[in-house]
């Protein structure tokens, strides 16, 4: 189903609604909002995919805004790796925003509010403030400094902005209802005092915005229409007007908040905090280890774009917390590369095939298709000699009528190649299996027209030229996490269900044509998977992650 003809989901229903009702389309305009902490996961391509794919809907302008207003977690490193991902992901934002670059506006309005006797200066402790704020059935007690003076408030702001007070000595807080059922509205606090290092404003600044201050009012200077965010934050919305209704004018667009569902995925953490954990505890080797449902991780995995923000848009856009199988990512994964993606031969656990009735010195080229569902892919060549090499897994000594595959006195076709008959094999001194002794039918080339060419055998299998094969390695992957939800166990951490054989590595022979794939490429190794080039190979070492199988084998493994 395309985007266009897909159903509409809930917000394209609030949307088309303000349409109606005389809503001028040109005004509108969304935001993806990052707080530059960490690197962008699975859970935050939801939140990407919906605002930019709305901008695409809508030809309304989408801007990326940097929520930095915490300056002890942030930095450069994070927004550069932000930034790049989006854009990865094949979406460009209208403006480049930071909350940052609102400082200055967000103090002259805190000062307004100030006059206005909306806010003030408090010197509790912050356990002092928060035991005052009672809880949600006892109604809160108000702070005994909350109607100090209007000049005193001022100056002590301004003093606070001047560096004159220590860290944690005061806060500006709302004065809205310490009586209120929501919590969040019994004197929320607006501005701390830190005296840290802020990746863009260095020192400038010692105070610092609270996120409730800073968003909405960030939306109204960007002209936002709808803003949208994740259901955690819907106890917000009510703060998130006030603060609105505080601001000295009205005359432009007034913004408006929405909260859709978050992406949950099973087997699979969402949260920047635990993938952190298990970043810094060694668990995986980095931000963009293929197994991390990071942006990074899952594009080093070689999971391409389209497919995620199909996935996304499938998964869809609910109002109630749900959790989406992972096993719909990997199928959109599937699918997107069955369509786009070579195949090439790769033999990932390689015995040595011997044609004994195959002259010693000859190789052929032989024409292979590069994709049967996508003929302008085109063909190649493929090199066949006396000597191959097959999967192991591929031949039995003795099977039984079920295997497809080589066994002794049976007959098998090689991909694009001739059809051979296991003969004999070769064997060290503690039984294992050195070489495979077959013979072929000269007259079966595939392709060739001949009737031995049209000659139906029990299977077909891939094969490498030894000769012509280049040596690779191949990394596995299986999911992280051994558990449906590893983080909903009430006893357990989740870093108790990582699953200990989550990665693996084979030494695989791959066909000569791989030499020149650049970093990045996809391709399917033929009755193996899909994989793709890592960014640790060189030209001596080619390093294949593998992206996903060609069918679902984790539920049969169960
Ligand atoms: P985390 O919970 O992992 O720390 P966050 O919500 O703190 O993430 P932000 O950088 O503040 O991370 O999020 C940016 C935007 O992405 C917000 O609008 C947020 O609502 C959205 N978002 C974050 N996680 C998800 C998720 N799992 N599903 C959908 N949207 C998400
Ligand atoms: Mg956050």
């Amino acid at each position: 189903m395309s985007e266009e003809n897909a159903p509409l989901h809930f917000i394209e229903h609030i949307i088309e609604e303000d349409l109606s009702n005389g809503f001028d389309q040109n005004k509108i305009r969304f935001r993806f909002p990052p707080e530059p902490n960490g690197y962008l996961h699975v859970g935050h391509l939801k939140a990407i995919a919906l605002n930019f794919n709305l901008g695409q809907r809508y030809n309304a302008p989408v801007n990326l805004r940097f929520d930095d207003t915490n300056p002890v977690k942030e930095n450069q490193v994070f927004v550069d790796a932000i930034k790049e991902n989006i854009q990865w992901l094949g979406y460009q934002w209208d403006k480049e925003c930071y909350a940052s670059d609102y400082f200055e506006q967000l103090y002259q309005w805190a000062i307004y509010l100030i006059k206005e006797g909306k806010a003030y200066i408090d010197p509790q402790d912050s356990s002092t403030i928060a035991e005052q704020k009672g809880t949600p059935t006892q109604t809160g007690t108000n702070s005994p400094f909350r109607d100090r003076p209007i000049e005193e408030n001022l100056r002590l702001f301004e003093e606070m902005k001047a560096g004159k007070h220590p860290e944690g000595s005061h806060v500006l807080r709302a004065k809205i209802d310490m009586d209120s059922p929501n919590m969040l509205m019994r004197d929320p606090v607006m501005y701390r005092i830190l005296f840290k290092h802020h990746h863009r404003t260095s020192d400038a600044w010692c105070i610092y915005p609270m996120y409730d201050w800073t968003h909405g009012e960030s939306d109204y200077i960007e002209q936002v229409s709808h803003s949208l965010c994740t259901l955690e934050f819907k106890p917000h919305r009510e703060l998130y007007e006030w603060f609105l209704d505080q601001l000295p004018s009205y005359n432009d667009l007034r913004p408006y908040q929405r909260e859709f569902a978050r992406l949950n995925l099973s087997y699979t953490v969402t949260s920047k905090r635990k993938l952190a954990q298990l970043v810094d505890e060694q668990f995986v080797n980095g931000w963009d280890d293929p197994r991390m449902p990071t942006i990074s991780g899952m594009r080093r995995r070689g999971y391409p774009p389209q497919a995620l923000i199909n996935f996304v848009t499938t998964a869809g856009i609910s109002k109630r917390e749900n959790v989406i199988d992972v096993y719909l990512l990997e199928y959109c994964v599937r699918e997107e590369l069955n369509k786009t993606s070579a195949r090439v031969m790769a033999v990932v656990n390689p015995v040595k095939l011997v044609i004994t009735n195959y002259p010693e010195d000859k190789t052929e080229k032989l024409s292979a298709v590069n994709n049967p569902e996508d003929e302008s892919q085109g063909t190649r060549t493929l090199p066949f000699s006396k000597e191959l090499y097959i999967e192991r897994e591929d031949f039995k000594e003795e099977a039984n009528r079920k295997f497809f595959r080589l066994t002794l006195g049976k007959e098998v076709r090689l991909k694009n190649a001739y059809i051979v008959k296991g003969e004999s094999v070769i064997k060290d001194n503690d039984g294992n299996i050195t070489e495979i002794h077959c013979t072929y039918d000269p007259e079966s080339k595939s392709g060739s027209g001949s009737e031995a060419s049209m000659r139906k055998v029990k299977g077909t299998i891939h094969w490498v030229s030894v000769a012509h094969a280049i040596d690779a390695t191949v990394r596995n992957y299986d999911r992280l996490f051994n558990d449906e939800s590893p983080d909903q166990h009430k006893e357990k951490s989740f870093l108790d269900f990582v699953n200990p054989d989550s990665f693996s590595i084979q030494n695989a022979k791959i066909e000569p044509s791989l030499a020149s794939l650049a970093i990045g490429e996809r391709v399917q190794f033929q009755r193996l998977g899909y994989y793709t080039l890592d960014k640790d190979a060189t030209s001596s070492n080619l390093v294949f992650n593998k992206i996903v199988g060609l069918r679902d084998t984790w539920a049969k493994k169960q």
